[in-house]
């Protein structure tokens, strides 16, 4: 596409590491992450895609991911911060970019230099901004959002329709309407209805202005409902929107990590800090160069208590073949039982797929009690980091 976009400082802002002093190799595929959105896309129809890169795009770079997507055609892009606003306006400058959690006054002078809109989510917010930026003619572009059943953020649905809030909305230059589902992963839930019901009521009232509600599995409700602009992240990044049924949305992360040793153990002997696995055969154990610093999270540890009631185990692949992890994660160092694979199928420095080959990171956040969505956020600094596609 055109010259609006500056071509980022790939893997930025994480310190570049080289492949051979590193755990683990991160790769994080950019066309996956285009053929998502465009999956994502082709989906909604007359819908924009947006594009939802909060949190440094789920962890995976912000400025690599803006690039990939603007040069689909994603034009809107939600973050969380101010500062993961100014990085998406200095990669695609003609990008519509909201603030979701919002404004503070000390912050209007950056809204209006990286071209920000903030989701404003309360009387006494629309206010602060109405202060700074009174002349709707001048002011910049502004979302408002309501609440219509998560009770996080937002407007109530009687303070958007009052007599007061239909004044004060009224003076702002709104350019987008919001609300956020508390439960749209799960098809067929009661609220699923009754956000609907409410943000259809809010819309109403604002004949003309664009609507957004759904995230990456409301993109799959039954119910389509996509009003003007859809707002995934998780789908992008190829996490399952619909739990349960097959995931539609293509892998775009790998992480291998570094065999750093092996050894042999007896029956009962015990294993890690504080003793938590205790081999009930003679088992061979490999040490994993990745700990809970890189994000690979202590609720993985496989410990006697978990295996006694009958919890699922965390593991990784080694020539493709399941191994447990055993004992506490340390920060920097993961066991792992490999009784199953042949002693030559190990050695130091071969490596083990952490995510990847049929391992998502749904399948990762399981066993670890958590989300995909924490999974991703919580990949660590200390990998080598590798973006790959046609785009780069
Ligand atoms: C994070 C977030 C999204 C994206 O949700 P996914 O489930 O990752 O698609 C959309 N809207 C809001 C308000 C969010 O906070």
């Amino acid at each position: 596409m055109s010259e609006e976009y500056s071509r980022p400082p790939v893997g930025s802002p994480f310190p570049e590491i080289p492949g051979e002093e590193a755990g683990g190799i991160l790769t994080i595929d950019l066309d996956a992450v285009a053929s998502n959105w465009r999956t994502l896309q082709k989906r909604v129809g007359d819908a924009a895609c947006a594009g939802v890169v909060k949190a440094d795009a789920y962890g995976l770079g912000l400025e690599p991911v803006v690039y990939a997507l603007s040069k689909q055609g994603c034009g809107v892009f939600f973050v969380a911060h101010i500062s993961e606003g100014k990085r998406v306006h200095a990669v695609n400058r003609e990008a519509t970019i909201y603030v979701l959690n919002g404004f503070f006054p000390e912050n209007a002078e950056t809204y209006l230099h990286a071209g920000l809109r903030p989701v404003l989510g309360s009387f006494e917010e629309i206010r602060q901004w109405l202060v700074v930026f009174p002349d709707k003619a001048s002011a910049p572009p502004a979302a408002v959002k309501v609440n219509t059943g998560m009770n996080r953020m937002g407007l109530t649905v009687e303070e958007a329709l009052s007599p007061e809030g239909k004044a004060l909305l009224s003076q702002l230059n709104l350019k987008l309407i919001v609300s956020h589902f508390a439960c749209s992963e799960e098809p067929g839930h009661p609220a699923v209805q009754k956000q609907l019901e409410a943000f259809r009521a809010v819309r109403g009232a604002w004949p003309g202005i664009p609507g957004s509600l759904a995230n990456s599995s409301g993109v799959f409700l039954p119910e389509a409902p996509y009003f003007e602009v859809v707002r995934p992240g998780y789908a992008l990044y190829g996490g399952n929107p619909t739990p349960g049924k097959p995931n539609p949305m293509k892998p775009v992360v790998r992480l291998e990590v570094k065999v750093l040793a092996t050894r042999s153990v007896d029956a009962g002997a015990a294993v890690g800090y504080n003793g938590r696995w205790t081999a009930a055969k003679p088992s061979r154990l490999a040490a994993l160069h990745v700990g809970y610093a890189d994000g690979f999270l202590r609720s993985q540890s496989g410990t006697d208590d978990k295996i006694r009631a009958g919890a699922a185990a965390a593991g990784v692949l080694i020539g493709g073949t399941p191994c447990p992890v055993v004992g506490r994660v340390s920060m920097d160092l993961t066991l792992v039982d490999v009784s199953a694979l042949p002693a030559q199928a190990l050695k130091r420095g071969t490596r083990a797929v952490v995510i990847g080959d049929g391992l998502s990171i749904d399948d990762v956040a399981g066993p670890a009690g958590t989300i995909g969505y924490e999974i991703l956020t919580s990949l660590g600094r200390r990998y080598s980091r590798r973006y790959i596609g046609k785009d780069l």
